[in-house]
Protein backbone atom coordinates (compact mmCIF):
# COMPACT_ATOMS: atom_id res chain seq x y z
CA UNK A 1 0.00 0.00 0.00
CA UNK A 2 0.89 3.83 -0.73
CA UNK A 3 1.26 6.26 1.65
CA UNK A 4 -1.17 8.78 2.00
CA UNK A 5 1.49 11.45 0.43
CA UNK A 6 1.64 9.50 -2.95
CA UNK A 7 -1.81 8.34 -3.85
CA UNK A 8 -3.43 11.22 -5.72
CA UNK A 9 -6.79 10.99 -7.24
CA UNK A 10 -8.39 12.86 -10.22
CA UNK A 11 -12.15 13.05 -9.91
CA UNK A 12 -14.89 13.40 -12.01
CA UNK A 13 -17.00 16.26 -12.45
CA UNK A 14 -19.92 15.25 -11.37
CA UNK A 15 -17.99 13.89 -8.18
CA UNK A 16 -18.09 17.72 -6.47
CA UNK A 17 -18.73 16.19 -2.68
CA UNK A 18 -16.74 12.99 -3.31
CA UNK A 19 -13.34 15.15 -4.01
CA UNK A 20 -13.96 17.36 -1.55
CA UNK A 21 -14.09 14.56 0.90
CA UNK A 22 -10.98 13.29 -0.09
CA UNK A 23 -9.14 16.42 0.20
CA UNK A 24 -10.69 16.43 3.83
CA UNK A 25 -8.76 13.21 4.46
CA UNK A 26 -5.82 14.80 3.31
CA UNK A 27 -5.25 13.56 -0.11
CA UNK A 28 -3.95 15.25 -3.17
CA UNK A 29 -7.08 15.65 -5.32
CA UNK A 30 -7.17 17.20 -8.25
CA UNK A 31 -10.77 18.08 -9.58
CA UNK A 32 -12.94 20.49 -11.49
CA UNK A 33 -15.57 21.04 -12.96
CA UNK A 34 -15.04 20.55 -16.09
CA UNK A 35 -13.29 17.04 -16.05
CA UNK A 36 -14.86 14.77 -17.96
CA UNK A 37 -13.60 12.56 -20.39
CA UNK A 38 -10.24 12.94 -22.21
CA UNK A 39 -9.65 15.84 -19.96
CA UNK A 40 -10.29 13.97 -17.02
CA UNK A 41 -7.87 11.15 -18.34
CA UNK A 42 -5.09 14.02 -19.38
CA UNK A 43 -5.22 16.31 -16.09
CA UNK A 44 -5.22 12.11 -13.85
CA UNK A 45 -1.90 11.43 -15.29
CA UNK A 46 -0.30 9.06 -12.39
CA UNK A 47 -3.82 9.08 -10.48
CA UNK A 48 -5.83 6.99 -9.47
CA UNK A 49 -9.47 7.72 -12.15
CA UNK A 50 -12.95 8.31 -9.58
CA UNK A 51 -15.41 8.09 -12.33
CA UNK A 52 -19.05 7.39 -12.96
CA UNK A 53 -18.59 6.76 -16.76
CA UNK A 54 -19.11 3.62 -18.03
CA UNK A 55 -16.59 4.20 -21.39
CA UNK A 56 -13.83 5.55 -18.84
CA UNK A 57 -14.34 2.59 -17.02
CA UNK A 58 -13.82 0.38 -19.80
CA UNK A 59 -10.98 1.77 -21.06
CA UNK A 60 -8.11 -0.38 -21.99
CA UNK A 61 -5.25 1.78 -20.72
CA UNK A 62 -3.12 0.61 -17.51
CA UNK A 63 -4.47 3.68 -15.31
CA UNK A 64 -5.80 2.63 -12.18
CA UNK A 65 -9.32 4.08 -11.74
CA UNK A 66 -12.50 2.83 -9.99
CA UNK A 67 -15.53 3.39 -10.88
CA UNK A 68 -18.47 4.66 -8.59
CA UNK A 69 -21.81 3.32 -8.54
CA UNK A 70 -23.06 5.07 -5.32
CA UNK A 71 -25.29 8.61 -5.38
CA UNK A 72 -24.20 9.56 -2.01
CA UNK A 73 -21.28 11.02 -1.37
CA UNK A 74 -20.14 9.27 1.79
CA UNK A 75 -20.94 6.07 0.59
CA UNK A 76 -18.93 6.89 -2.68
CA UNK A 77 -15.84 7.73 -0.45
CA UNK A 78 -16.42 4.38 1.29
CA UNK A 79 -16.36 2.78 -1.84
CA UNK A 80 -12.91 4.43 -2.84
CA UNK A 81 -11.27 3.45 0.99
CA UNK A 82 -12.61 -0.18 0.60
CA UNK A 83 -11.66 -0.62 -3.13
CA UNK A 84 -7.91 0.73 -2.67
CA UNK A 85 -7.91 -0.55 1.25
CA UNK A 86 -7.42 2.27 3.05
CA UNK A 87 -7.09 2.73 6.75
CA UNK A 88 -6.43 5.71 9.60
CA UNK A 89 -2.97 5.41 8.78
CA UNK A 90 -3.16 6.15 4.98
CA UNK A 91 -5.33 9.75 6.42
CA UNK A 92 -4.29 13.12 7.33
CA UNK A 93 -7.69 14.70 7.99
CA UNK A 94 -7.57 18.55 7.78
CA UNK A 95 -4.31 18.91 6.28
CA UNK A 96 -5.33 20.18 2.90
CA UNK A 97 -7.15 22.80 1.60
CA UNK A 98 -10.55 22.26 0.68
CA UNK A 99 -11.11 24.64 -1.79
CA UNK A 100 -7.82 24.58 -3.92
CA UNK A 101 -5.88 21.35 -2.22
CA UNK A 102 -2.94 23.25 -1.13
CA UNK A 103 -1.44 21.84 1.90
CA UNK A 104 -2.25 24.52 5.07
CA UNK A 105 0.08 25.67 7.45
CA UNK A 106 -0.63 26.81 11.29
CA UNK A 107 -0.22 30.43 11.37
CA UNK A 108 0.29 32.54 14.54
CA UNK A 109 -3.20 34.04 16.31
CA UNK A 110 -2.67 37.53 15.56
CA UNK A 111 -1.97 37.11 12.17
CA UNK A 112 -5.87 36.01 11.52
CA UNK A 113 -7.45 38.64 13.71
CA UNK A 114 -9.85 40.60 12.23
CA UNK A 115 -10.19 37.96 9.04
CA UNK A 116 -11.90 35.80 11.05
CA UNK A 117 -15.37 36.77 13.12
CA UNK A 118 -14.33 37.75 16.44
CA UNK A 119 -16.20 35.23 18.78
CA UNK A 120 -13.68 32.56 16.49
CA UNK A 121 -10.77 34.83 17.37
CA UNK A 122 -11.34 35.16 20.88
CA UNK A 123 -11.97 31.51 21.44
CA UNK A 124 -9.83 29.51 19.68
CA UNK A 125 -6.09 29.29 19.62
CA UNK A 126 -5.41 27.53 16.91
CA UNK A 127 -5.16 28.05 13.14
CA UNK A 128 -4.51 27.20 9.73
CA UNK A 129 -3.69 29.08 6.80
CA UNK A 130 -3.74 27.78 3.08
CA UNK A 131 -0.73 28.79 1.71
CA UNK A 132 -2.28 29.45 -1.74
CA UNK A 133 -5.73 31.08 -1.70
CA UNK A 134 -5.01 32.31 2.31
CA UNK A 135 -8.56 30.82 3.53
CA UNK A 136 -8.51 30.49 6.95
CA UNK A 137 -9.64 26.94 8.80
CA UNK A 138 -10.12 26.46 12.79
CA UNK A 139 -11.09 23.31 14.90
CA UNK A 140 -14.75 24.18 15.05
CA UNK A 141 -17.53 22.27 14.72
CA UNK A 142 -17.85 21.36 11.23
CA UNK A 143 -14.68 19.26 12.04
CA UNK A 144 -15.97 17.90 15.02
CA UNK A 145 -19.03 16.20 12.96
CA UNK A 146 -16.33 15.18 9.96
CA UNK A 147 -13.87 13.63 12.59
CA UNK A 148 -16.74 11.72 14.02
CA UNK A 149 -17.97 10.93 10.07
CA UNK A 150 -14.33 9.94 9.50
CA UNK A 151 -14.20 7.45 12.63
CA UNK A 152 -17.44 6.13 10.87
CA UNK A 153 -15.92 5.18 7.86
CA UNK A 154 -13.22 3.18 8.93
CA UNK A 155 -15.02 1.06 11.41
ZN1 LIG B 1 -6.82 27.27 -0.56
Amino acid sequence: MESATQICFAVEMTLGKLAKWLRILGFDTRYSSNFSGKRLIDKGKGCVLLTRTQRIRDMKTAQKRIFITSNNPFDQLREVVQSLGLTMKDIRPFSRCIRCNMRIRTVEKITVRGRVPDHIWETHDIFHMCTHCRRIYWPGSHTRRSRERINRLFQ
